[in-house]
């Protein structure tokens, strides 16, 4: 895809809603991009849907600590790409099934904030075993094209809030992706995003982060980055794009 196409995806002033699974799927997904939208005047917005309380190896560890230190970690990450505003639902990690008490959520927020793109990550991923990925991405796609039917979650409607039609979905950790996006000059914004996940990074990397080596584990991630670019010298995040329309993709 070349500069000129790739500059179609977003423009000055558009909204942009990313709805995630845990705190820092986005971050090393598309990490990169926000960094380069929000350079590019988007406003960006985070759902983080689960509360990460599972996401360390120490059964020890108290899943309300670990959450808030999620948050934290979260805040700090999306301070550096200049994502300006954050919802958490706090759902259980890993327990994530589809709900319609989650779609409803996510269609008022949807309505609240009407974004133009909605960026959440591709429910139909082959072989996601995850279900959190799945369900987020699932509940966020059907949000996306229900948001604009008023007859869905009505109440809302009649309380005031406007059904809201996003132009755009664009999912993220996608196997066939359509959206090649060059994020070499926010590379490194994006490793230090992803680095501000600290609690994380030893999940990953628990040699390096024993010894406190950081400057390895930086490394580490511009290969995953760079491994996952498959496109010659640039750094690239991959979407698949779609047009939203009413109740469906186009
Ligand atoms: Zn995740």
């Amino acid at each position: 895809m070349s500069r000129t196409e790739e500059k179609q995806i977003w423009k000055t002033g558009d909204r942009v809603l990313v709805i995630q699974a845990h705190p820092d799927d986005a971050e090393y997904f598309i990490g990169g991009t926000i960094a380069r939208m929000v350079t590019e005047g988007c406003t960006v917005g985070y759902v983080t849907i689960t509360d990460g309380s599972k996401g360390t190896f120490d059964i020890n560890a108290d899943p309300k600590t670990l959450s808030e230190t999620r948050k934290k970690e979260q805040r700090a990450a999306a301070d550096v790409l200049g994502v300006s505003e954050l919802f958490f639902l706090d759902y259980p990690d890993g327990d994530l099934y589809p709900s319609l008490e989650l779609r409803e959520k996510l269609i008022k927020i949807i309505r609240t904030t009407k974004p133009n793109i909605v960026m959440t990550l591709d429910a139909w991923l082959p072989y996601e075993a995850h279900p959190d990925h799945r369900v987020a991405g699932l509940m966020a796609s059907e949000a996306t094209v229900f948001a604009g039917m008023p007859n869905f979650y009505k109440e809302q409607v009649l309380s005031g809030l406007k059904p809201h039609v996003p132009e755009k979905i664009l999912l993220f950790a996608t196997y066939s992706p359509n959206a090649f996006i060059d994020i070499t000059k926010f590379l490194e914004k994006k490793i230090e995003a992803i680095m501000k996940h600290e609690s994380q990074l030893s999940l990953s990397f628990p040699n390096f982060v024993k010894e406190g080596n950081f400057e390895e584990v930086r490394k580490e991630l511009r290969k995953i980055v760079r491994r996952e670019s498959k496109k010659g010298k640039k750094y690239v995040e991959s979407l698949k794009m779609f047009r939203v329309g009413a109740g469906h993709f186009y």
